[in-house]
């Protein structure tokens, strides 16, 4: 089935190379063997048996899983889940993805515990529609306004970390159980754009049941919104970095929310397509690659003299804050929706 799916997108790609010019690792190596076209042709090749496992396997490991070249495929290619799939066929991992994303997630427990995070009082539950809460949401906070918002079934990882890390058995299991709860749900509300973007990925879910999966921004499109009187950003510079995983049309979405904003000044940044350079645990092991992509990045942010840095997915908060370190960068990072919940109230 897998094989069959791989084969069909494959044989999609027209070699335009329109993908070629977004990747953020061709914009570090200018190696096109990194980019989706050249790992394309490499799989062409491996499926004729004109390349071996080694040589596949090299390249494969090198691509972000951004979904950059997804997005700007004009043929639809399913790029990013076929890479990551061969790259988890071909490389199965050794270790444990289940304990290694458990040992990733512990500082963050540890900062909850500090009660860096801060819990919410907002509480008017639906049960119509339900929370995909992501890995890193439920290691950083007990709750989220989303929790007390919506009914929350009990969905499993989006299993991009399983993926990624070569853990095959462990991505099959959380992706069938993502399904399952899926087809018994009306709405599934999402918070983070990594998370949302894995699942809409998923072999096998249907095109009525993808149509379900929304970002929470959709459902406060009509609402607007004020600055707490209390709170430190009024009149500060406000900046969206926008992570790779995000349609669109979600951040379109995000962008006309914080427009609408009373008392902030919200900026685009420029180069808004460029990546964050963290995608997980690429940072581990591609250090390198990952610290150049970050280092522009942060200068991006730096051009925008930017107060506040604002984005919606947990590894681009990463991604950014390293980059702001190694760049002397200021400004605050936070995820949207925690921007949301703790400095915002609805007029
Ligand atoms: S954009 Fe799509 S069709 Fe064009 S080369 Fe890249 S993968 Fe192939
Ligand atoms: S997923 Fe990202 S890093 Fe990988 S080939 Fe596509 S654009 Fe390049």
């Amino acid at each position: 089935m897998i094989d069959d799916e791989i084969k069909k997108n494959l044989s999609k790609c027209s070699r335009c190379a329109l993908c070629v010019q977004n990747c953020p690792i061709y914009d570090i190596t200018k190696n096109e063997n990194n980019t989706a076209r050249g790992l394309v042709c490499k799989l062409l090749g491996y499926q004729k048996g004109l390349l071996n496992e080694k040589e596949i396997r090299k390249d494969l490991k090198i691509c972000l899983n951004c979904s950059k070249c997804l997005k700007n495929c004009p043929s639809g290619v399913d790029t990013t889940e076929i890479f990551a799939y061969k790259n988890a066929v071909l490389s199965p991992s050794k270790i444990s993805q289940r304990l290694f994303l458990k040992l990733k997630l512990l500082p963050l427990k540890v900062l909850y515990f500090l009660n860096f995070f801060k819990n919410t009082n907002i509480k008017t539950k639906k049960k119509s529609i339900v929370y995909f809460k992501g890995c890193v949401a439920k290691a950083q906070h007990k709750k989220t306004f989303l929790d007390n918002l919506f009914y929350n079934p009990g969905f499993s990882c989006c299993a991009l970390p399983y993926l990624a890390g070569g853990d095959i058995k462990n991505y099959e299991k959380a992706k069938n159980k993502n399904i399952e709860l899926i087809k018994k749900s009306n709405c599934v509300v999402f918070d983070c754009a990594t998370c949302k973007n894995c699942v809409s990925s998923y072999f096998g879910l249907e095109d009525e049941n993808r149509d379900k999966l929304v970002f929470f921004v959709e459902l406060l499109k009509n609402k607007k919104y004020k600055l707490k009187q209390t709170s430190k950003y009024i009149k500060k510079t406000v900046v969206f970095h926008k992570p790779c995983h995000l349609d669109k049309e979600d951040f379109n979405n995000i962008e006309n929310f914080l427009k609408n904003i009373e008392g902030i000044n919200y900026k685009r940044l420029n180069n808004i397509d460029s990546c964050c350079g963290f995608g997980g645990s690429y940072f581990i092991f591609h250090p390198i690659i990952a610290l150049k992509i970050a280092f522009k990045k942060a200068n991006t942010i730096k051009e925008s003299k930017a107060d506040l840095i604002l984005t919606a997915c947990p590894s681009c908060v990463l991604g950014i804050r390293t980059g702001q370190i190694f760049s002397f960068g200021l400004g605050k990072t936070l995820e949207l929706r925690d921007f949301i919940n703790n400095e915002l109230i609805e007029v």
